[in-house]
């Protein structure tokens, strides 16, 4: 027999760097070490599944698909091994030698970036194979691939820095077993009490049996194959932690069974919060699928759109055949049939849970609401997706309350053909502004929208049922003014005579020539009730919000012209007229403008530089304290 020649390799630096970090740390959650290592003998399993189905020659082809482990409490070693895929000594380096979890980078992101705290996020991420170092003070694994004439490989590494690695002359037989030599202050992971209540906790649900000492201890069952009278609430739950490594309880459980025209089984779970807290489990969605109990993709990510991607589960297909490419899924018919089903049922779903139970949906909302919005673009189910929309409107008493498009058609005043929203930073903001003043007037509800991709959404869709969606920037006054006025008191000014109206159109054509080309237009305001100017934006297809959106992914700076609006019932308006009508080329004209445009450009993010603004007002006050002490009589 010819000697093997033992090889070092030293770990990647970010391998390095994640090992430093569960080496010398004590974790809590340190148990799911154990649940890493099934999951990676259960997926070793899976794979090898998936070569049989598709006819690939396997070694030791006899030997069942189980997960084995064993333990010594004296020589403080536990046992994990499986007779699944296997490694190669290729695969070994590529696998075991690099990050391989997109999860575990992030980890390192986070931590790095001092953001969390690393309990916190080890046992709902997951480390992979290195958290094993948390317990360990040494490792070996002996593994044989699955393929034919490949060597059997030893690599054994203490997760200090280096690895090693050598070819073994034993006949092994196919899979892949690991020793773990405990650390002292780990040593509880060799007693039978400790392993079984893990596996029991977190791996209870491996579609393949776990034998610890020979005894079977994992349910092993398809728990969406079962009938839902036969399931309890907990076996849900039992199972949803299972599946998404949350440790809250899941906010909905969505079980169907389909039987025509095709056959179909899909567990699904509406997670209480959102995964996606970082931004970095962007990718990590998906169902699994599954055929006749056999797994066939893990996160699949066509059988629900991504907007759903929220939602966490099972799909278990009868028609599909096991020998399926994940490759050529999206072409199958079956399977498209099945994933436009699935997506029925969770719209489905969620529209009788806002019917039934608003402050369910509420909760809903708040969390996913975000997501769910960017389904905008879904146009099968446009209608269903509308209908769960959810925006605040001033017919809510506060920024927290929710309103759906149902709601707002139900209050529709008489003839009204539209529906109206506003967007702006807080509902504060969006009260106040002046554009919401007419409606106000007429009694007319608008939506305030504000989040940013509430826009999108609403120019995207563009209308619900029969009525168009209408930024309250883009209305045509004309359809406003038909509507009936709410409020009858009397108005606070008189009209102005014929005399006054010519003042104040000179006055009108005084503006035009003080803001020259950076307004499209100075016009009287038939929208205006207590402010007394607005900027009207003139292009039909784009709100404020939207361009500016648009101008910073352009780079480009300059905000559009629009019309100035001004209110001829304000005081400071009638006042304006006077002046104007003493002397023309009055000082006070020049600087009320300005002020005027300006603080209209500000209410709608248009104002560039604010620095002439203030020094405006701080001139403009300090003349009104001179005749504020002058008239109250103060020396
Ligand atoms: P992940 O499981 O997310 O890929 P790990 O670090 O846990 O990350 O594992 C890295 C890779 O090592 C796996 O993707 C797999 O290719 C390989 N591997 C780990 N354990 C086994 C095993 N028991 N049998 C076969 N391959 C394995």
């Amino acid at each position: 027999m010819s000697e093997n020649v033992t090889q070092k390799y030293e770990f990647k630096a970010e391998i390095k760097q994640l090992l430093d970090i569960l080496v010398h740390s004590l974790y809590t959650s340190r148990e799911i070490f154990l649940r890493e290592l099934i999951s990676n003998s259960s997926d070793a399993l899976d794979k090898l599944r998936f070569e049989s189905n598709r006819g690939t020659t396997i070694l030791d082809a006899d030997l069942p698909f189980e997960i084995k482990i064993t333990f010594d409490e004296k020589k403080q070693l536990l046992t994990i091994s499986d007779t699944g895929i296997g490694m190669t000594k290729a695969d070994l380096i590529s696998n075991i030698g690099t990050i391989a979890k997109s999860g575990s980078s992030e980890f390192l992101k986070q931590l790095a970036d001092n953001k969390t705290d690393a309990n916190n996020i080890i046992g709902k991420f997951g480390v992979g194979f290195y958290s094993v170092f948390m317990v360990a003070k040494e490792v070996v694994i002996r593994t044989k691939s699955f393929k034919m004439d490949e060597p059997a490989v030893e690599w054994k590494s203490d997760g200090l820095g280096d690895y090693e690695i050598v070819d073994l002359n034993e006949n092994i037989k196919r899979g892949t077993t690991i020793e773990i030599y405990l650390k002292d202050d780990a040593k509880e992971f060799a007693e039978r009490y400790k392993i079984e209540s893990v596996i029991k906790k977190h791996s209870n649900f491996i579609s393949f049996p776990i034998y610890l000492d020979s005894e079977k201890i994992n349910t092993v069952s398809a728990l969406w194959r079962e009938p839902k009278s036969s399931i309890t609430k907990e076996q849900y739950k039992e199972f949803y932690k299972f599946l998404t490594y949350d440790n809250e309880d899941p906010l909905d459980v969505i079980h169907v069974s389909v039987d025509a025209p095709i056959q179909f089984n899909s567990l699904l779970f509406i997670p209480k919060k959102n995964f996606d807290f970082f931004g970095f489990n962007r990718e990590d969605y998906g169902l699994d699928l599954y055929v006749r109990r056999v797994l066939i993709q893990h996160k699949n990510k066509d059988l629900l759109p991504e907007y759903l991607g929220f939602v966490k589960g099972v799909v278990d297909s009868e028609d599909l055949p096991l020998n399926i490419s994940r490759e050529t899924l999206q072409e199958n018919i079956i399977f498209n049939k099945i994933s436009q089903s699935v997506t029925g049922q969770v719209l489905s779903y969620l529209a009788k849970k806002a019917k039934d139970e608003p402050e369910h949906y509420a909760e809903f909302w708040k969390e996913h609401g975000k997501y769910f919005k960017l389904g905008y673009s879904d146009f099968t189910n446009l209608e269903k997706y509308s209908q769960l929309l959810r925006f605040n409107s001033s017919n809510n008493e506060d920024a927290n309350g929710l309103t759906s498009f149902d709601e707002y058609v139900s209050r529709m005043k008489e003839d009204q053909k539209e529906i109206y929203y506003h967007f702006g930073p807080s509902r504060a903001a969006v009260s106040v502004n002046p554009h919401i003043e007419i409606f106000k007037k007429k009694g007319i509800e608008v939506l305030y929208l504000y989040d940013p991709l509430d826009e999108f959404v609403m120019s995207s869709i563009r209308k619900f049922k029969d009525f168009d969606l209408k930024s309250v920037e883009q209305i045509d006054m004309k359809k406003i003014d038909k509507l009936k006025d709410v409020e009858s008191a009397k108005p606070e000014f008189q009209e102005l005579n014929k005399q006054e109206k010519l003042q104040f159109s000179s006055l009108i054509d005084k503006m035009k020539k003080i803001l020259g080309d950076r307004v499209v237009d100075v016009k009287e305001s038939q929208r205006l009730k207590d402010s007394p100017a607005c900027l009207i934006n003139n292009d039909e297809m784009m709100t404020s919000s939207m361009q500016k959106i648009m101008r910073m992914a352009n780079k480009d700076s300059a905000p559009v012209k629009k019309t100035l609006e001004i209110n001829k019932d304000h005081k400071l308006v009638r006042n304006l007229i006077k002046v104007f009508n003493a002397n023309p080329e009055d000082e006070f004209i020049n600087d009320t403008v300005e002020q005027l445009f300006e603080t209209a450009q500000l209410l709608d993010g248009d104002l560039l530089d604010t620095h002439t603004l203030v020094s405006r007002i701080n001139k403009m006050l300090e003349q009104s304290s001179d005749w504020y002490t002058t008239v109250k009589n103060i020396s």
